[in-house]
């Protein structure tokens, strides 16, 4: 499960610090040989960017900082704070201890402390998230201000995440197949807190079985090689009437699809795959003139994601259409 970092960034030095080494990614080249002159390998991650946004913390008065800091992974959602507003997010790729290289981006604090405790982000994204909405997430007073490096590591950054969107697109933090296999045994519950839980920790365990490890992969439908982020992990048999093993059955049961359209064509059943693994499209739907210039040249395609194991989900696709009086 992703960790929330609370990053207060508001004072005179954090703000330069952003400017420098955020929105200006520091070039790999720096770091390297930053790294290399107290003999600390390039971490891999890095190896095959050019340049990194990059942050750290100082240990803290009585090691604070340095203990939270432990707690870091790749994937967590780190929050910036400044002037009463969340006004960035971004996802953890790996950290470093390291004080030299912190000396050389940042200098030192007014105590003679550096802010040796680095880490590394991506898809860094402006917010505006109010410290109000945070405060009532976090059970804190309406009045509290977020003050120091903090984690958040409990339920109550899974709320975080689900409220603000704040999750990585393109990391996706893992889900053992026990605990999709978990999931999927439970009753389909009201639409309470657990429930959404749940359902985003089942999709996220699917787009990970899809896409971890890709930057981009192909729609089944349409044939687009696409960034992941624009790619769902789609039931092939609509999930709500998949028994637990069929759900079990996970690398037959999802296919990539695009949200170009194609998922929402094949969801609402405007478009079908038949048989014999080509997409047809469903006779029974009404189509406008400019829908039909969408869903034309998808017709006749063969459907990579046809297999003889999809074979008997795409079949109950095409067998359940949907149909709309005239
Ligand atoms: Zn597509």
């Amino acid at each position: 499960m992703p960790r929330v970092i609370i990053q207060p960034a508001a004072g005179a030095d954090a703000r330069a610090h952003y400017e420098d080494t955020i929105r200006q990614p520091v070039p790999i080249p720096r770091i390297r040989t930053q790294l290399a002159a107290v003999g600390l390998p390039l971490p891999d991650v890095l190896a095959s960017l050019t340049a990194v946004p990059v942050w750290g913390v100082t240990p803290g008065s009585r090691g604070q900082n340095a203990r939270c800091w432990e707690q870091v992974q790749p994937g967590d959602v780190a929050l910036f704070y400044g002037q009463k507003r969340f006004f960035a997010s971004s996802v953890v790729i790996g950290k470093i201890h390291a004080a030299t290289l912190a000396r050389d981006l940042w200098g030192n604090d007014p105590n003679g402390q550096t802010w040796e405790y680095v880490y590394f982000l991506d898809e860094i994204t402006d917010r505006s998230i109010s410290v109000d909405a945070f405060n009532q997430i976090m059970r804190y007073s309406a009045n509290n201000i977020p003050q120091g490096f903090q984690v958040v590591a409990d339920g109550r950054a899974e709320d975080l995440l689900a409220l603000f969107s704040l999750e990585s697109s393109t990391s996706i933090p893992a889900v053992s197949p026990s605990e999709y296999n978990t999931l999927v045994e439970l009753p389909a519950g009201e639409l309470d807190r657990q429930t959404l839980v749940n359902q985003r920790l089942e999709q996220r365990f699917l787009r990970r079985h899809l896409f971890q490890g890709h930057s981009s992969r192909t729609c089944c439908i349409c044939g687009r090689n696409l960034p992941v982020e624009l790619l769902v992990a789609a039931h092939i048999k609509r999930r709500a009437d998949c028994t637990a093993e069929e759900k079990r059955d996970y690398q037959n049961l999802v296919a990539p699809m695009c949200q170009l359209g194609c998922d929402d064509l094949y969801e609402r059943q405007y478009i079908t795959v038949d048989h014999t693994g080509t997409i047809r499209r469903n006779p029974n739907l009404p189509l406008t003139s400019d829908l039909q210039d969408v869903v034309a040249p998808l017709e006749g395609r063969a459907c990579p994601a046809w297999t003889p194991g999809t074979q008997q989900y795409f079949e109950w696709h095409a067998r359940n259409q949907r149909r709309r009086a005239s």
